[in-house]
């Protein structure tokens, strides 16, 4: 049977429905142009996470319209609370023009749902269980024209077209993969476990972190390497979870959701991290750093979140930079969709990896650095003993880590970090 053409035919093609696709499809979506949203599953459903959200990502959300209020099941928090060095301390998010002075959490089932919802309100076409395989590739330009997919139950065999595609499909990209853009090897990745307990701690109004895990089970308390993190739901379970960077020695060693048990553990009894509380079983998976995948743009084909390897080296966080640079490549798209000719929508749209670079580059090479420092468990360990006890160190630290400045008009730490972040290279 022929397809209908226009059903499947738009202005842009978004591939992945996770928070990248979905913010990218709602900016587009807004302005106007036609922009079908494909994603691979059927929501809600699973998706592995720590579920924490800093300011970074709240400004986003509120920026979208999404209601977060605490009626319509959202859990605020005030800031971190760091645990390591003997020592405990709670920061609050600092006070900022740019950003609201509270996170949040959200399961990624309900939270991704939201966002596609809200996408499809804003005129996107969203097609649930449409698993896309292969570019539609112009075999004169090489450009990406459209792509293959399976449809539904019975995996009806679809094709959809446009004149741009965006990879939202997340850390595994075969959309990009398929257009020969391959990860970077000399960029940063970690891996990262995490499951949910039933347990007393639900309702924290803290986003909690580890920066050391203990085994305490044995004769000799064993340090274990990586950092774990415990943030509240709010809903009766607390997610918990470690991460490893791939610039440690223990990277590949170890089998992670052992470590996770051995941790959890050790854990205070009353908090309940037991195997009998524990309401899904233990996932992990990828996290993509520092812009480890490169072009951004190339051949009609834009990269966005994880495709694009926007993960925050700092803090591992990703949601917030999935949504930003959705929003980023959309304005982009916009601009390049009014243009009259060919070579000016191009040069619009090669505008894409530039703005990328002149709002993370810095960034992430100064986290890249970080990162190879922190591999070294003696240089963490000493940071950790002398840094922890130091409350402006700290403040400084925590900015840092979350990328939590005014541009404008911030105060001395600010000023620090932003000219900092300015002369790193922007690779
Ligand atoms: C254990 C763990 C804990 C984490 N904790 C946090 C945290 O607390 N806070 C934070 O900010 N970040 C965290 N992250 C990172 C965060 O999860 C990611 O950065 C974020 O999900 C990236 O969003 P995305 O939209 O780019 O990709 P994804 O969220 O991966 O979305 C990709 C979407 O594309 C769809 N898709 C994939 N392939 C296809 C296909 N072929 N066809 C159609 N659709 C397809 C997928 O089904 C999915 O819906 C964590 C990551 C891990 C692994």
């Amino acid at each position: 049977m022929t397809e209908p053409l226009s059903e499947h035919t738009a202005d842009v093609i978004v591939v992945g429905a996770g928070p990248a696709g979905s913010t990218t499809a709602y900016y587009l979506a807004k302005a106007g142009l036609d922009v079908l949203l494909l994603e691979k599953t059927a929501f809600p459903r699973e998706k592995v996470c720590g579920d924490g959200l800093t300011p970074r990502a709240t400004k986003q959300l509120v920026a979208m319209g999404i209601d977060i209020s605490e009626e319509a099941g959202w859990l605020r928090n005030k800031g971190l609370r760091i645990i390591g060095g003997g020592v405990r301390l709670q920061l609050d998010w600092p006070d900022l023009a740019s950003y609201p002075d509270y996170g949040l959490v959200r399961k990624r089932d309900d939270f991704d749902e939201q966002l596609a919802r809200q996408a499809q309100k804003a005129g996107a076409r969203l097609y649930e269980q449409c698993n896309v395989g292969a570019p539609i590739v112009d075999d004169r330009t090489g450009r990406i024209t459209g792509v293959k997919a399976k449809l539904g139950d019975e995996k009806r065999e679809v094709t959809f077209h446009a004149p741009l595609v965006v990879a939202a499909d997340g850390n595994s990209t075969r959309l990009s993969l398929a257009m020969g853009l391959h990860r970077r090897e000399d960029r940063p990745m970690g891996v990262a476990v995490r499951t949910y307990f039933t347990s007393p701690r639900h309702d924290d109004d803290y986003l909690e972190s580890w920066l050391e895990l203990w085994d305490r089970r044995g004769p000799q308390d064993r340090l274990l390497p990586g950092y774990g993190w415990i943030f509240g739901m709010g809903d009766g379970t607390s997610n918990v979870g470690l991460g490893i960077l791939n610039s440690s020695s223990a990277f590949r060693e170890l089998d992670w959701r052992e470590v996770l048990k051995a941790w959890c553990a050790s854990m205070p009894e009353d908090w309940g991290f037991t195997p009998d509380n524990m309401t899904t079983s233990i996932r992990g998976a990828a996290l993509p750093m520092a812009f480890n995948r490169q072009p951004h743009y190339t051949k009609g084909l834009l990269l966005v979140g994880d495709a694009g390897g926007l993960v925050n080296p700092f803090n591992g966080e990703g949601i917030a930079y999935a949504m930003e640079s959705g929003q980023i490549a959309a304005d982009v798209i916009v601009q390049a969709h009014a243009r009259a000719t060919p070579a000016q929508r191009e040069l619009a749209l090669h505008n894409y990896p530039k703005i990328l670079k002149d709002t993370y580059g810095g960034y992430y090479t100064l986290g890249r650095a970080f990162v190879k420092i922190i591999g070294n468990p003696k240089i963490m360990k000493i940071a950790t003993q002398r840094g922890l006890t130091h409350p402006v160190l700290m403040k400084f630290t925590l900015k840092m880590l979350a990328n939590l400045t005014d541009p404008t008009g911030g105060d001395a730490m600010d000023r620090i970090i932003n000219g900092l972040s300015k002369v790193a290279p922007k690779a």
